[in-house]
């Protein structure tokens, strides 16, 4: 197959949807692979590197959409592509159609095979191409609380580990899924005090397993909830409700109790935010003040981080895109219940349910 890799023209997006290995291994696999000039910059690789790999330079998208017949993108197509995306092309990206009715027609009158990289879903219900960038925004949330706690940055000047002597800051992570995991072992790393609340006992019991000593997995509950925030340094709100909007887990009222100075990292953000005065960020201005209290509320955490984003992203798509290559579409998603499932748009029908159920559209 031809394999184009479009550089993204998503305001702010760095990352890439394959890196130099990547062609390595999908020439390795007998596959041609363009690459649009400078796709790879924002990540840390040069045009050059592409070419060493042996992939082949494009000036433009109009000439990858023209020759490939697996396209790869890392966010959704943008308007300017709609019109040149063909007929049959293969399509792999993150592609949120169901927030996105301007784009859900434009794939459907494209009868190209649109395959979308957060539908990807495994046996146990996991989604194996958003864990990723799960795992990223957990563990920032940390790095970005720990500065946001130091005085020039508006801090109540603490360090997260305390020193010898001097106790430790208190870690809050509202939810134990995948980002508050990380974001627990990282704050746990660093030597803090760290709870972990979620309302899931068999997660409560797993973390409790595998976490180390200085962290506390507790039930969730606004009793429990409120006495822990009230006692924190940093709050990280990390939790999901599949398909619903993230529930406003911390108050207002609570917000005027909790201490000067502290940090709170709203990672749900994208679901809604699971803090009352949540309001999503960007990089370019990441926080802002409510009740003394810094709110860190950035809705695409790992843009911030693109070379690692770039690397944890691929190492997770690039399975998919090789069996997507070697099988073609229909029979990788015969074989693959995993691939079937990223399938949103195919040939003109919607065939992802909750997209064609958002719009009212056949499915
Ligand atoms: P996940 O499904 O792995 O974990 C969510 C956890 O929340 C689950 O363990 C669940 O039991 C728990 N939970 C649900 N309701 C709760 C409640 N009332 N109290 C306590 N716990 C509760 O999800 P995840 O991958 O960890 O993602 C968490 C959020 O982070 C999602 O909204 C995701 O979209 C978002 N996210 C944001 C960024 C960013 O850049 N801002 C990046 C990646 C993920």
């Amino acid at each position: 197959m031809i394999v184009g890799i479009l550089r993204e023209i998503k305001v702010a997006e760095k990352r890439v949807a394959m890196t130099p290995a990547g062609v390595v291994a999908m020439a390795e696999n007998g596959h041609t692979v363009l690459v649009e000039k400078e796709a790879g910059v924002g990540s840390g690789y040069p045009d050059a590197a592409y070419l060493e790999a042996g992939a082949t330079l494009v000036d433009t998208p109009a000439e990858i959409y023209k020759a490939s017949d697996l396209v790869m993108h890392v966010k959704e197509p943008q308007p300017s592509e709609y019109d040149i995306i063909r007929e049959d092309q293969i399509v792999f990206t993150y592609l949120h159609l169901a927030a996105d009715e301007p784009q859900t027609k434009a794939l459907v009158k494209s009868k190209a095979v649109c395959i979308a990289y957060e539908t990807i879903e495994k046996k146990n219900g996991s989604l194996p191409l958003l864990v990723p960038m799960s795992e990223v925004a957990g563990r920032m949330s940390v790095q970005e609380a720990a500065k946001y706690l130091e005085m020039p940055e508006g801090g109540m000047g603490i360090l997260l580990g305390g020193v010898t002597g001097v106790e430790p800051a208190t870690v809050v992570v509202l939810g134990g899924g995948i980002v508050g995991l990380n974001a627990a072992k990282m704050a746990c790393g660093l030597g803090a005090k760290v709870y972990i609340l979620d309302t899931n006992l068999e997660r409560l019991r797993y973390l409790d397993d595998i976490m180390p000593a200085n962290c506390f997995p507790v039930m969730s509950n606004p009793a429990v909830l409120r006495d822990l925030v009230l006692r924190a340094d940093v709050v990280i709100g990390a939790v999901l409700i599949a398909g619903a909007k993230a529930p406003k887990l911390l108050t207002r009222d609570m917000l005027k109790e909790m201490k000067n100075g502290s940090v709170i990292v709203d990672v749900a953000i994208d679901q809604g935010g699971c803090f009352e005065t949540s309001r999503p960020t960007t990089h370019a201005d990441p926080t802002f003040v409510i009740d003394g209290v810094t709110h860190y509320c950035v809705a695409n955490m790992p843009g911030a981080v693109a070379r690692t984003s770039t690397l944890a992203l691929t190492n997770a798509t690039l399975p998919y895109a090789l069996a997507i290559a070697n099988k073609g579409w229909k029979r990788a998603m015969q074989e693959s219940d995993e691939i079937k499932l990223g399938a949103n748009v195919v040939k003109g029908n919607i065939t992802f349910k909750a997209v064609a159920d958002a719009f009212g559209m056949a499915y």
